[in-house]
C-alpha cells in the first residue's frame, strides 16, 4: 500500500510542469526525518479565521525558510489527512497493538516490570497541519517553523492512539515515549499530551532528543528497570537500531528476517509523508532535484 501511495506521488509530480528543486541542506534534512508534518485545509488559504487562522498567524510570523515548492508532499498529506483508511489502519494498528500486549503479558519468565515505548509525532500526535502549511505556504522544514508548530500544542490524537495507551497503563504496563522532538520541545509536547488524555506525560517518562537521533541508548536506558513488551512507531527505528542506517535494498531483507515480530513485539504505523524511507530514497539516488531523485528510483513496467 505504501508503494502505491508513493508511486502515485510521484505521478503527481510528473504531471507538475511547475516543481522547482526542493532538495534540503544536510541538517533540515537530517531534522525532517524525526519530525511530523502536515496539512492545514484549503479553506484557509483564503479564510484566515478560527484556529487555524490562528496557526498560519503564529507561523508566518517569522519564518525563516526561502520560498520552496513543497508539492511532492501533497498527496501523502492528503491520504494521511482525508482518507477513511488511514483512520482504519491506525485503528487496526492500535488494536493489534493491544491484542500483543495482552498476549506478551502472560509470558511468566518475566524478571523485570513490564514497559510499552511509544514514538510521538505520527504514531500518537497528528502534525499533519504543519506539513499542510509548508505546503500551502511553499516552505521546506526549518527547526524554527517546527518549534513554532510544536509550542502551540494543539496537535491532534492520532485515532486509537489515547485509548490504547490509557488500555496499557490500566494493566499495569509503564508507558513511555521516545521521541527526537528535542528536550527543548518538552514543556509543549506534555501540555498537548496531558492535555489530550495520555498517561505518563511527564519528564520522567518522556525520553526525548539530546545530542543523537538514535534511539538506542533511550531504550537501553529504559531496559535497565524494565522488560519491553511492545514498541509503537511510524518509523522501523523506532523499533530496532538495525533500521537507523538502511542498506542497498531499503531494509527488505532486514524487515523479511524480523516478519514474526511485527504485530507481536513490533507495531508499525503508516507514515507515507516523510521517514527514514524517503531519507533512503533522496539519498541513494542520483540526480540533483528531490524530483529528479525519486523520478529515478521508480519502478515501472
Ligand atoms: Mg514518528
Amino acid at each position: 500500500m505504501k508503494k502505491l501511495i508513493i508511486v502515485a506521488g510521484i505521478i503527481m509530480l510528473a504531471s507538475c510542469a511547475t516543481v522547482k528543486q526542493t532538495t534540503l541542506p544536510a541538517k533540515e534534512s537530517s531534522a525532517r526525518a524525526v519530525r511530523g508534518h502536515t496539512v492545514l485545509p484549503p479553506e484557509s488559504r483564503s479564510d484566515k479565521t478560527g484556529r487555524d487562522a490562528k496557526i498560519m498567524a503564529g507561523l508566518d510570523s517569522s519564518s525563516l525558510a526561502a520560498a520552496e515548492d513543497q508539492d511532492h508532499l501533497i498527496l501523502a498529506t492528503l491520504w494521511f489527512q482525508k482518507s477513511a483508511e488511514m483512520r482504519a489502519l491506525y485503528y487496526q494498528c492500535f488494536r493489534t497493538a493491544e491484542i500483543a500486549l495482552a498476549e506478551n503479558l502472560e509470558w511468566t519468565g518475566r524478571t523485570k516490570p513490564a514497559a510499552v515505548v511509544l514514538d510521538i509525532d505520527e504514531t500518537l500526535l497528528d502534525n499533519s497541519p504543519f506539513q499542510g502549511w509548508q505546503v500551502l505556504e511553499k516552505k521546506s522544514f526549518n527547526n524554527d517553523d517546527w518549534f513554532r508548530w510544536v509550542e502551540l500544542a494543539r496537535a491532534k490524537p492520532l485515532p486509537g492512539s489515547v485509548e490504547f495507551t490509557r488500555y496499557a497503563d490500566s494493566l499495569g504496563v509503564e508507558v513511555f515515549y521516545v521521541s527526537n522532538r528535542t528536550v527543548q520541545e518538552m514543556g509543549p509536547t506534555i501540555k498537548n499530551m496531558a492535555a489530550l488524555g495520555f498517561p505518563n506525560a511527564d519528564s520522567t517518562h518522556m525520553l526525548l532528543k539530546e545530542s543523537t537521533s538514535s534511539k538506542v541508548e533511550r531504550r537501553a536506558l529504559i531496559e535497565k528497570d524494565y522488560e519491553i513488551l511492545l514498541l509503537v512507531g511510524d518509523n522501523l527505528a523506532d523499533h530496532s537500531g538495525i533500521y537507523e542506517k538502511r542498506d542497498p535494498d531499503h531494509d527488505f531483507a532486514a524487515v523479511d528476517s524480523d516478519r514474526r515480530l511485527f504485530g507481536t513485539k513490533y507495531i508499525v504505523l503508516p507514515n507515507p509523508m516523510y521517514g527514514n524511507w524517503l531519507n533512503d530514497l533522496l539519498r541513494s539516488a542520483p540526480g540533483g532535484t528531490e524530483q529528479e531523485k525519486l523520478m529515478k528510483m521508480l519502478e515501472g513496467f
